[in-house]
């Protein structure tokens, strides 16, 4: 278990505007993505001095940090202050008060470490067999907030070496690190991400990481520089990997190019890990247990927390991955050039003799990593993957420790 999942960065909270302990510091009830920048935000809030906000510009433009960062790093303002004024801070006014989604990236707490993220063995192999792949198309998918970031990083920080000329084109560069070159990119003011993207292909580099493919146009090019030599990976929104395949072909890439530049397609969630101080063994409904194609045995045990003072009365403590993995072998080339439907890839990736999400699920409840109602919760997720960032991010407002 690494602290990278357990840290993934998404948090949310919709509670009554009494008992939300940044709303002091919040301006009025407006989203705070419109207005004048983070520093004049916060002086405006009271929480900054003019002097103090040029001290962190000072601090920023030396260390090339963003605002927020150097305001931590210099004490100005606490984690729990800046929070409602962070950029992916999204407000919406709501019946019981302002509903509140922002994403907390901690850059130096986070580690990031393929091995740690929970993928089991033979997966494991597999993710480290195609990264050396000199070429293709990499995918990893699942819904906002599942860790897709995470694990994307992860891969790049077993990948790196003097040898290899590694590119990153994201919005925003959310990790800085001294071996890659990141290229940040602006759909308001450009560079917007195929443009960048095609700049980078002129340099040739040997390893691309797209953020997230989100339309048409950068999907192809993502396509074009794995089918040219470039080992491409990237993030997608999808539900599970063959969904993702039906995806980047309903997005009017020509099957035969999904075919010829997809080396596999990593799918993934988080599930909450049961808190270990509060653990209880039990019995699931057999119902339940019918529901999930579970069969009740004697020896089998499920857990459940039953809230302590260490998970703060939820029962669950930290998070772990789930995943499935899709590697892209020619039969299944042959059906995506097909145009096969998503049916027909997930029989394909059976008869691989790989585990689905649902399965891998199963098996940490099994293993007491997590609920059997928390397997539910993310199998619930997986019929509707393509919700909007605050109802994903809602179903995991529980989970952030
Ligand atoms: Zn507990």
């Amino acid at each position: 278990m690494s602290p990278s999942v357990l840290d993934s960065p998404v948090r949310s909270a919709a509670q009554p505007r009494a008992n939300t302990a940044a709303r002091d510091s919040l301006p009025a009830a407006q989203p705070a993505l419109a207005g004048p920048p983070l520093g004049r935000r916060l002086m405006a809030a009271g929480l900054l001095t003019d002097s103090e906000l040029q001290a962190a510009l000072e601090h920023q433009a030396k260390n090339g940090s963003k605002l927020g960062e150097s305001l931590l790093e210099l004490g100005l303002v606490t984690e729990e202050q800046l929070l409602p004024f962070l950029r992916r801070q999204r407000g919406l006014p709501a019946s019981r008060g302002d509903r509140v989604l922002a994403r907390v990236v901690d850059r130096k707490r986070r580690t990031f470490n393929l091995d740690g993220l929970g993928l089991p063995g033979d997966l494991l192999t597999q993710v480290k067999r195609l990264l050396t792949k000199p070429y293709g198309l990499l995918l990893i998918c699942g819904p906002t907030g599942c860790g897709k970031t995470t694990t994307l990083h992860s891969a790049l920080e077993l990948i790196k070496s003097g040898q290899r000329n590694i590119v990153t084109v994201e919005d925003p560069v959310d990790y800085r690190t001294n071996w890659v070159d990141e290229v940040q990119i602006s759909e308001a003011k450009g560079p917007t991400l195929p443009v960048a993207l095609r700049s980078v292909l002129l340099r040739d580099p040997d390893v691309i990481t797209v953020g997230e493919i989100r339309d048409a146009e950068t999907a192809e090019v993502a396509v074009k520089a794995a089918l040219t030599g470039h080992l491409v990976l990237s993030t997608l929104h999808a539900a599970d990997s063959a969904d993702a395949i039906v995806r980047l072909v309903d997005m009017g890439i020509e099957p035969y190019r999904v075919a010829a530049s997809l080396i596999g397609v990593l799918a993934q969630r988080l599930v909450r890990r049961v808190c270990v101080k509060c653990r209880t063994a039990y019995c699931p409904d057999p119902e339940l247990l019918q529901t999930v194609g579970c069969s009740r045995d004697g020896a089998r045990r499920f857990v459940r927390g039953e809230g302590c003072r260490a998970c703060r009365g939820t029962g669950f403590a930290g998070r772990s991955g789930i995943f499935e993995l899709f590697a892209v072998d020619e039969v299944a080339r042959r059906l995506i050039s097909h145009r096969s439907d998503t049916m027909t890839l997930r029989a394909r990736l059976c008869e691989q003799g790989c585990r689905t999400l649902s399965e891998e699920g199963m098996r940490a409840a099994e293993e007491c990593v997590t609920s059997l109602d928390e397997v539910l919760r993310v199998t619930a997720l997986e019929e509707s993957a393509d919700r909007t960032e605050f109802g994903a991010s809602e179903t995991l407002r529980d989970g952030i420790q």
